[in-house]
């Protein structure tokens, strides 16, 4: 069903301290804007409610502590997962890293393959590269459909029993392409492999369940989810991540230290070394109380119809091509011809319109579609029609102007 978008139908934008009238904010799926309830937990956890956790006896600690895994609980319910299941981390790329030196950095070995996709940010490739050199595993690449999805069918015909992980985006960061999650686990179930998946992109706009998705992990950063920066979240099977190592020593990882010999406490604790960012937690969990009280279905019904009318008025432009699936999720690339993507984000700018410029940390990506960089625009739950409007206006100024 199209909705028609002549007003904003969420109408939030007064929630958004950060966005002027005027201002179109283009550029969500590099960060969003934050909305009150999260500025305001992040300045009462500083300025009424701080201190330590997990360390003091004292009742202010204990109520910190307490706020601090009833966030974790918050996380849990959210991705339908359990408490114990969530680590807290700095984002998607420290949640990746994680996996990648803990779980593949033991359990793989010289021959063994790693199977990811043409269209993965730069956090899904690099960390297993890192690994994969260091244990002697290679990586294989999934490449795209013609309507630039990740190619399950040819995911079927790659995956062999060498394969042990497979690590995929669950949406595009660049394309906005949505992987049918369950049957890529399915897939990498098939042969043996674990899967992990990048939810960066995902969980502001689709509603996520982990039991649903069957996968094995699953990592996003808070401050694309409304949260504050510094935060993201790591979910692993409880089983996997009991089975795993440590991935830096400090304090509150251990269970018993002397120098002769040290334990480790169980998960998520021992992923969780040195004094944590407590008052992201605190701003996360109000992040993600924000969300659920819109609801996600009616994000993504939202988000939805702003990229069906994006893409409606970019092709009516002669000079726009435009990149990614007709029902990507939140987020529309293009090119205008004969203008660098940088040129066309820097006059949008003198509109007011925020868009994001570049290879989008997805280089393999640029080379697939035989670009150096694309223009950007993704959607918050802030946007509206007139942002839209702005857009296009300013394309038509980028057209003009380059002639
Ligand atoms: N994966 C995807 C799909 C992303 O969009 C991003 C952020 N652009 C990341 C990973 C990395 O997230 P962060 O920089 O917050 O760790």
């Amino acid at each position: 069903m199209t909705t028609a978008l002549d007003t904003r139908p969420l109408d939030l934008l007064a929630d958004f301290p950060a966005i002027p009238a005027g201002w179109a904010y283009l550029d969500t799926a590099a960060t969003a804007q934050k909305p009150k309830p999260v500025i305001d937990a992040i300045t009462r956890g500083y300025g009424e409610t701080y201190a330590t956790v997990h360390r003091g006896v004292y009742q202010r600690s204990v109520d910190m502590t307490f706020a601090f895994e009833a966030a974790r609980e918050r996380v849990a319910k959210f991705l339908g997962g359990a408490a114990r299941e969530i680590i807290f981390v700095r984002g998607a790329t420290e949640g990746i890293n994680l996996v990648a030196q803990c779980w593949a950095g033991t359990h793989l070995k010289a021959g063994d393959r790693i199977l990811l996709s043409t269209l993965e940010h730069h956090s899904n490739i690099v960390p297993w590269q890192m690994v994969a050199e260091r244990v002697g595993a290679a990586i294989d690449v999934v490449p795209l459909t013609a309507d630039q999805r990740i190619d399950l069918d040819a995911m079927a015909a790659m995956l062999t029993p060498a394969h042990k992980l497979v690590a995929l985006a669950h949406v595009s960061n660049v394309l906005g392409s949505v992987l049918d999650a369950r049957r890529a686990a399915d897939l990498a179930h098939g042969v043996g492999a674990k899967i992990l998946l990048d939810g960066c992109q995902a969980v502001p706009r689709i509603a996520v369940d982990m039991a649903a998705l069957d996968c094995d992990f699953y990592v996003f950063s808070g401050h694309k989810l409304y949260g504050p920066t510094g935060i993201g979240v790591l979910w692993g099977r409880y089983e996997l991540l009991d089975a795993m190592p440590p991935y830096q020593g400090g304090g509150s990882m251990i269970d018993r230290v002397t120098f002769a010999r040290t334990t480790y406490a169980p998960p998520p604790g021992r992923f969780e070394a040195g004094t944590p960012h407590i008052v992201g937690v605190v701003g996360l969990h109000a992040a993600i109380d924000y969300v659920d009280s819109i609801g996600l279905d009616r994000i993504h019904a939202h988000e939805m119809a702003l990229v069906r009318q994006t893409r409606e008025a970019l092709s009516k432009l002669n000079s726009v091509t435009l990149f990614g699936p007709e029902d990507s999720a939140g987020i529309v690339s293009f090119a205008v011809e004969g203008v660098h993507p940088h040129d066309v984000a820097t006059i949008l700018d003198e509109g007011n319109v925020a868009i994001r410029a570049g290879h989008h940390c997805a280089q393999p990506l640029m080379d697939a579609l035989g670009v150096p960089a694309t223009a950007r625009a993704s959607f918050g739950v802030y946007n509206g029609a007139d942002d839209i409007a702005a857009l296009v206006a300013g394309i038509e100024r980028v057209t003009r102007i380059f002639g």
